[in-house]
């Protein structure tokens, strides 16, 4: 019995189990279709993101593998999911911090996928416009300022630990184009990559 519970309550919203017994065909097309007549019936939440919404939510249809199915708003709750801004499972506005904090997140595991404002607002559930207000109010910066901070700080270590061509680097950390990535990187940084990681170097020689 007790290992039956064990298995019941799985990881986390970031752990890397999914509920697969919760999802039924009916379930998935409820989600798929937005269909707002299993509302009330279950939520789902999805992994990547950390939010969890009605069957309804006109949000951008997740993948299944990433999707966790709860009876109640309360049991997603418990396992750390939010609430989604644009459906309200739970009938209450998320806090403008919380959801940022989730953005935040979000950016901090995927900088080097394709990401900019359009993306991240569909996939946090919010429009891009209020994103960028809501995230420029709190965190004093825009997100797409943020998403080349993290971009760009990655792309320092890259050059410090590592001995990875500045084409590989600039894929790596999701800014292909090479030339524009050494151009905002200058911007940010006030040396090229390439001098940037010489006077690393010269420099960590000289303590050695
Ligand atoms: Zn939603």
């Amino acid at each position: 019995m007790k290992d039956k519970k064990n298995n019941e309550i799985q990881k986390n919203s970031y752990g890397m189990t999914s509920n697969v017994e919760g999802m039924t065909d009916d379930r998935w097309q409820a989600i798929i279709n937005n269909d707002a007549t299993y509302n009330n019936k279950f939520f789902y939440a999805v992994e990547t993101t950390g939010i969890f919404c009605k069957p309804s939510c006109k949000s951008r249809a997740p993948k299944k593998e990433n999707v966790r199915v709860f009876l109640t708003a309360q049991q997603a709750l418990n396992e750390n999911f939010r609430p989604c801004k644009r459906c309200k499972p739970t009938n209450e506005n998320l806090p403008d911090n919380e959801w940022i904090n989730l953005v935040t997140e979000y950016i901090d595991k995927n900088f080097t996928e394709k990401l900019n404002l359009v993306s991240l607002g569909a996939i946090t559930h919010g429009s891009p416009f209020h994103l960028h207000r809501t995230f420029k109010k709190i965190k004093g910066i825009t997100p797409v300022e943020y998403i080349q901070h993290i971009r760009l700080n990655a792309a320092r270590n890259y050059l410090i630990e590592t001995d990875k061509s500045i084409t590989d680097i600039s894929i790596c950390v999701g800014i292909p184009n090479s030339t524009y990535f050494i151009t905002l990187f200058k911007n940010k940084f006030g040396q090229t990559p390439v001098q940037y990681r010489k006077f690393h170097r010269l420099m960590k020689n000289k303590e050695e």
